[in-house]
């Protein structure tokens, strides 16, 4: 018999698509294998091993059986080991009913937002913005509210702006800090002006999410916004993980700190999705937290200075204005001078992702339109490459905005 069923996709997903990040990656695949010597600064990984002691702690964890069900919230150990990282890096105190370890700090993220959001609930997000952020709001049925902060404010949230965008139905705040796709980093004097202003919106939550905290530069100090605002920490949800920071974005081990009954909402959700990260992943992640940190501190100068490379390579690019950011792996280029460009095929350039297409084709380079992370006339590049990668790739970037007329 036929079968004439039509699929139908949820409501709730339908305007839920392919992140631009990941149909650049793949036109960028394509085009490799065809044979074009493509260079992708698209994704945003670090292009570090993970430490072998973290993956001696994995093999150990199977060879002891540590291989059943884990706990639903975190297996005890590794909650406690994040207790004491936030003890020791941020000066918050967390008791392990307040911790919650997920399958990476997106599980976190989404946990949250399925696990209190009624519809149309506001969520501000400051723009550019991480793109999961607006897609996860969505499906949980809330109403995201993003609120533009673009070259003229450093690309961060502003009290002003935030106060103008704060109403009574206002659920969360997501505040991102290093920035996914900017850099850009909140200073301790910055995330109090901000306090400030929620101090007087009680109904409003606050989600952390600083999950590039370890990637800072030029002596920049991260701060957690509950440790310099004790008086929002009950509600606020701290986000982070060890992807970023351990090199280790496959193992899928993140992690969230907040008031007990917020924890312990997020903790249903996850009940009925993942029932818990994966046991060994969750042992290799205990010896990331209490092992040597000395790594991380390397890489984070290595990074400094790739950051440093092309960042000085784009400042010499006519036509591309670009803010030195603080911290994370990515620069965010503005390149709205160049809309309206014709490229040397006879194309006019009729927005950001114009360009990035003009890119891959002209140049076999591939970045992220700013669309994607809602500023369209930007690209975002990751500069987490072999340095001889990023030098041909300014050298590309370079050619193709001159070819423009
Ligand atoms: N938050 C931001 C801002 C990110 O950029 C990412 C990953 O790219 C995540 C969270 C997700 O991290 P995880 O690998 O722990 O899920």
């Amino acid at each position: 018999m036929k079968n004439t069923a039509k699929f139908r996709r949820a409501g709730r997903l339908a305007r839920v698509q392919v992140s631009e990040i990941v149909q650049i990656a793949e036109a960028a695949r394509e085009r490799r294998a065809a044979g074009e010597n493509v260079i992708g600064l698209g994704t945003g990984e670090p292009n570090f091993d993970t430490p072998q002691h973290v993956k001696d702690a994995a093999a150990q964890a199977m060879a002891d059986g540590d291989t059943k069900y884990p706990t639903n919230s975190g297996n005890l150990g590794l909650r406690e080991a994040i207790c004491r990282k936030f003890a020791r890096e941020n000066s918050l105190t967390f008791d392990v009913d307040q911790v919650i370890v997920s399958t990476g700090a997106k599980q976190v993220l989404f946990c949250a937002m399925l696990a209190t959001l009624e519809r149309n609930d506001e969520v501000v997000i400051p723009g550019p913005y991480w793109s999961s952020y607006i897609d996860m709001v969505e499906v949980c049925g809330g109403h995201s509210k993003v609120v533009g902060c673009g070259p003229d404010v450093g690309y961060k949230l502003t009290p002003e702006l935030l106060a103008e965008a704060l109403t009574p139905q206002t659920r969360w705040l997501l505040l991102n800090t290093p920035s996914n796709p900017t850099g850009a980093a909140y200073s301790a004097d910055e995330l109090q002006a901000l306090a400030a202003v929620l101090e007087h919106h009680p109904q409003v939550w606050i989600a952390t999410d600083e999950i590039y905290e370890h990637l800072v530069f030029d002596g920049f100090k991260h701060r957690s916004l509950p440790e310099l605002a004790p008086n929002l920490a009950d509600r606020c949800l701290v986000v982070n993980g060890v992807s970023k920071a351990y090199a280790m974005t496959g193992w899928r081990i993140g992690y969230g700190a907040g008031p007990e009954e917020l924890i312990s909402a997020l903790s249903a959700a996850q009940g009925q999705i993942t029932s818990g990260a994966c046991s060994i992943a969750q042992a290799a992640a205990v010896a990331a937290l209490d092992g040597p940190q000395e790594l991380v501190g390397e890489w984070c100068a290595s990074y400094s200075a790739r950051r440093d490379q092309i960042y000085a390579a784009i400042q010499g690019i006519s036509g591309l204005q670009c803010r030195k950011p603080e911290g994370a792996y990515y620069l965010f280029p503005n390149c709205a001078e160049l809309i309206g460009a014709v490229t040397p095929a006879g194309e006019t350039l009729a927005d950001g992702t114009d360009f990035c297409r003009y890119l891959l084709a002209a140049e076999n380079l591939a970045v992220v339109p700013g669309r994607a992370f809602g500023m369209a006339d930007h690209f975002r590049l990751s500069y987490a490459y072999e340095p001889d990668d990023l030098v041909e790739a300014a050298q590309r970037l370079a050619r193709a905005c001159a070819a423009l007329q």
